[in-house]
């Protein structure tokens, strides 16, 4: 046992998690989650797709693969336990043409590698069977993967860590970090904590927090707005479960899918627009300080020389409907623009490496006394728990006993 204090910055799903495993591994820890906004969740854990991913996609081996296949078992466990909502509706990838069954093929191979249970490969006609308004040539089809809320589990973490004693203090924005004399010393406008440890899992802002506790500026968090359209109620039947494109390995994390949610709806989207504030919502917010440390990054004009006809095809899409739903029209042809309607947006905290490079795995970095999550996109809310793990793990190692 041990009577360390032990902070952790942000109250979004992963921060959450970390505290509550904190908890749990060290059970006489004092244990404080800072958070700037008034609610737990309210930036990427509170405007995502809502999407249990089973692991079809990622390398062996990597962190999002082991931590993905593991993190699935542990949340709908989970969500059993707590009585979160939590429904195994299903997810289809598809191949639209014979162009793209190559694609499909090694995704199944990676998810076969990865342990994806229940697989199976569908032709047109059994696709039809599952989504009989869905379009392709085959499909990918993942029974198991499945729908939640996440703000609804970040909150029930939120309060397993008070049951035991543990602290969430809203509206406490971090504005400095500093490491003194064995302690880790953090600021607000108005006052400063000291703790032993200390965790930092900031999404959008986790580039900039980790520098004040003494890290590499890279990778950089370049935000990218993810716009979603909702399927007008009286047309949700069009769409049965999860449908998903075969990805562009270059850009993983584009292409339009539709998504079925806890609620009963169903959304189509994101896209993936640059943002200009971290925390910008709509089309015109605008944040000076965020979109000049955007442009300063040499990795994000890097990437931009690299991918800006991407980029221009995607703004193009955030302007226009049709143009957005002429791709969700191969996987759904009897969606039109009457059927839809604008839906709130999610903001991305994509890493970008100095050289232009998306960080696609996650990535933690340790400074002293001090560990950050400098990447954790999706499936960082279905990884969660085996997150948690994963960086307690670091911290075990380190936590003085009595
Ligand atoms: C459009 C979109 C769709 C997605 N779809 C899925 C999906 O279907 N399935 C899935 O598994 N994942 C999905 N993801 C990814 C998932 O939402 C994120 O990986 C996950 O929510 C990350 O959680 P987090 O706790 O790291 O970050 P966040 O939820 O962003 O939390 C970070 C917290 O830190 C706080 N913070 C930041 N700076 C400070 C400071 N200075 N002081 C105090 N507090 C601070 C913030 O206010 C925030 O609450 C999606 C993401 C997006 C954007």
């Amino acid at each position: 046992m041990s009577t360390e204090s032990i902070g952790v910055i942000g109250a979004g799903i992963v921060g959450l998690a970390v505290a509550r495993r904190i908890t749990e591994l060290f059970p006489g820890s004092a244990v404080t989650v800072l958070e700037k906004e008034d609610r737990v969740g309210a930036h990427q854990t509170g405007h995502n797709s809502g999407v249990v991913h089973a692991g079809l996609y990622y390398p062996p081996g990597s962190l999002k693969a082991t931590l993905c296949r593991r993190g699935v078992g542990l949340l709908q466990e989970y969500c059993q336990e707590k009585g979160l909502p939590y429904d195994e509706c299903g997810k289809l990838v598809v191949a639209i043409d014979d162009d793209e069954r190559p694609a499909l093929e090694r995704i199944r191979e990676r998810a076969t590698a990865n342990g994806v249970p229940d697989l199976r490969w569908l032709g047109a006609d059994e696709l039809r069977e599952i989504e009989p308004h869905g379009a392709g040539v085959a499909a990918l089809h993942s029974p198991r993967t499945a729908i939640t809320d996440f703000v609804r589990v970040a909150e029930a973490y939120a309060d397993d860590v008070r049951a035991v004693g543990g602290v969430i203090r809203l509206g406490f924005r971090v504005t400095g970090i500093r490491q003194v004399a064995g302690r880790v010393e953090v600021r607000s406008a108005r006052e400063a904590l000291r703790f032993d440890r200390l965790v930092v899992c900031a999404g959008l802002q986790s580039d900039v927090v980790a520098t004040w506790a003494g890290d590499d500026p890279g990778p950089a968090i370049v935000p990218f707005r993810g716009e979603y359209y909702r399927l007008k109620p009286e047309r949700t039947h069009l769409v049965r479960g999860l449908i998903y494109p075969v990805p562009n390995p270059e850009y993983p994390f584009l292409g339009v899918h539709f998504t079925k949610r806890v609620s009963g709806g169903v959304d189509l989207g994101p896209n993936a627009v640059l943002a200009f504030a971290r925390e910008g919502y709509t089309r015109t917010t605008f944040d000076r300080h965020d979109l000049a440390a955007t442009l300063r990054w040499p990795g994000f004009r890097r990437l931009a020389r690299r991918h800006w006809r991407m980029g221009v095809a995607e703004m193009a899409g955030s302007l226009s409907t049709t143009l957005y739903l002429r791709f969700a029209r191969r996987y759904v042809p009897e969606v039109s623009a009457a059927d839809v309607e604008r839906a709130p947006s999610g903001v991305r905290a994509q890493a970008v490496d100095r050289d232009g490079g998306l960080v696609d795995d996650f990535r933690i970095s340790r400074l002293g006394d001090v560990l950050a999550v400098r990447n954790a996109p999706s499936p960082a809310a279905t990884s969660s728990l085996a997150i948690a793990e994963h960086i307690t793990g670091h911290l075990q190692d380190h936590v003085r006993p009595l």
